[in-house]
């Protein structure tokens, strides 16, 4: 019976598991010094599973043999009776607690990092210069004290879990808040009972105080809790937190620097995949950190490279958008001047006309200034397409069209009134400027000559005017247009190739001028 109040306390409460049977073989062979090496190579042989795992074990990278060890024999005079224990008893107690499959505790996420933390452990330690061939086995039994603690508690313990994912307060303090005791000190009961040595179950019964911990233990327990950490973090949520938090704190216990961390890190995954093969444990994507960085840069890589590429798109959807506007403009532009020209003349059409017509009259009274409309008509046209054919005419009209174009001032409006029928508003023109103009409009067609077919073709035109008098505002646009029209009927009628400008409903006076 053990006089230790904890021991005591905890075994009133639960029922500590006995070891598995080879296990307590192996322990009882190591303790009889002379015999050991024999013993233990007679009862791992015993058992061909356990001897299949443990020459792999012996040849992985983990050890890193310079020769391949083949049988048990070989492989304890070459990596000593002490790791070919532990070994053996970290194989033989991770088999045998592996629980059901269908268990609220997940046995297989337990073992998983139990085995990372193992490796942690045995890396951290050779990085601290240390050689301790305890390590391994000491950190994977490090939380045999949970499982114990689920094997007799089951559903209560599964909540207690459950409320240590979900509050910031250690799993530990709630153990003690609900038990008087907690994992680190059922283990550390646990691994004594089974006779391990107090090197091994000390270092557990603190490992996540390990400064309260006695001098000869402490360096060990806080071995065993950075093994945790580093297992954290292939196993748990925010790794990059963790791994930053763990680097200050490693460089800060001892003294380890932040690119041996960084290797560190890398090792603790790339042995734990290869050892937890060994166990038989499925590492998961369990990836070495570096990998994992460099897997999360790629990815922030490609966000970035997608936002370029979003940036892209949009610019060449903004210079479609413009090219399409510019185009719309464009089709808008030829849709006005489809509107407001003549397709054969290029002049001005007549609703264009009607309009000018308008706002001219509008200014000119409220201008109180004058302004004078001309229409002109060629004469005899039809004789011309008779003769000359359709196409002749239309060169004729086009012609015409040009070179009126050419005599009138920018701000004078010429227009196609329909047929061979053309129309000028001359702003700021009087009776005597529309004289003037019309004559010389009318000379000007005189000598316009078109050369079709080797053959050339003359035509005149008979122009008839009006002015608008802004002393007499009263004069609408009909007026003005029926006035110019009467005048050009007279112009015709008195023999065509002349101008006839009236006032508007004055009477008319006719002259060749
Ligand atoms: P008038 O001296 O009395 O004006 O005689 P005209 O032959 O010029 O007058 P009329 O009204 O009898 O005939 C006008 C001709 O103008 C008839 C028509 O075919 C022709 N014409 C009208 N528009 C066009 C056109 O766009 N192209 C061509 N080639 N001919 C046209
Ligand atoms: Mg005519
Ligand atoms: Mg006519």
């Amino acid at each position: 019976m053990s006089s230790d109040p904890i021991q005591l306390m905890i075994e009133k409460e639960i029922a500590l598991p006995s070891p598995p049977a080879v296990a307590v073989q192996i322990l009882n062979a190591v303790q009889k010094e002379e015999a050991a090496l024999c013993d233990l190579v007679k009862i791992i042989s015993a058992d061909p599973a356990l001897t299949g795992k443990m020459l792999q074990i012996a040849n992985s990278s983990f050890y890193a043999l310079k020769n391949k060890v083949s049988s048990i024999d070989r492989a304890l005079s070459v990596m000593g009776t002490n790791v070919i224990k532990n070994i053996a008893l970290s194989f033989v107690i991770a088999t045998d607690f592996r629980g059901e499959k269908q268990s609220s505790f997940n046995f297989d996420s337990y073992w998983r990092r139990s085995v990372t933390a193992a490796v942690a452990a045995d890396l951290l330690s050779q990085q601290l210069g240390q050689k301790d061939d305890d390590i391994f086995v000491t950190a994977l039994l490090q939380d045999i004290g949970m499982l114990v603690l689920f094997m007799n508690k089951k559903c209560a313990y599964s909540d207690l879990l459950q409320e240590a994912s979900l509050s910031a307060a250690p799993l530990s303090d709630l153990e003690r808040h609900h038990y008087s005791f907690d994992h680190q000190q059922v283990g550390a009961v646990l691994t004594r009972k089974w006779g391990l040595p107090e090197s091994i179950s000390m270092p557990i019964g603190y490992h996540h105080k390990p400064d309260s911990a006695s001098e000869n233990n402490c360096k060990t327990a806080a071995i065993l809790q950075f093994s945790d950490k580093l297992s954290n973090i292939y196993h748990e949520t925010n790794s990059a937190e963790k791994a930053r938090l763990l680097q200050d704190e490693l460089a800060e216990y001892f003294s380890i620097g932040a690119e041996e961390t960084r290797k560190l890190l890398d090792d603790v995954a790339a042995k734990s995949i290869e050892i937890l093969n060994t166990f038989e444990i499925e590492p998961g994507d369990m990836k070495p950190y570096s990998q994992m960085l460099q897997e999360a840069n790629d990815e922030l890589g490609k966000l970035n490279l997608s936002y370029e590429q979003l940036v892209i798109e949009l610019k060449e959807a903004k210079e479609k958008s413009d090219r399409l506007t510019q185009e719309l403009k464009d089709i808008n532009l030829r849709l006005n001047d489809l509107a407001y020209y003549d397709a054969l003349t290029g002049l001005f059409n007549h609703r264009y006309f009607q309009d000018s017509l308008n706002s001219e009259l509008t200014r000119a009274i409220r201008y109180h200034s004058s302004f004078s409309l001309i229409f002109f008509d060629i004469d005899f046209f039809k004789k011309v397409n008779d003769t000359f054919g359709h196409p002749a005419g239309d060169q004729v009209l086009k012609n015409v069209a040009k070179e009126v174009k050419k005599t009138v001032r920018p701000s004078d409006i010429v227009a196609r009134y329909g047929g061979e029928e053309f129309v000028v508003i001359l702003p700021e023109t009087d009776m005597t400027g529309v004289k003037v103009f019309a004559a010389r409009l009318r000379r000007c067609v005189e000598g316009i000559i078109t050369e079709e077919d080797n053959q050339q073709i003359m035509v005149t035109i008979s122009l008839g005017g009006t002015t608008f008098d802004p002393e007499r505002p009263e004069t609408t646009k009909d007026t003005l247009i029926q006035t110019a029209d009467r005048a050009l009927y007279m112009s015709k009628q008195n023999g065509r190739n002349q101008v006839t400008i009236l006032a508007a409903e004055r009477t008319p006076s006719t002259c060749k001028l």
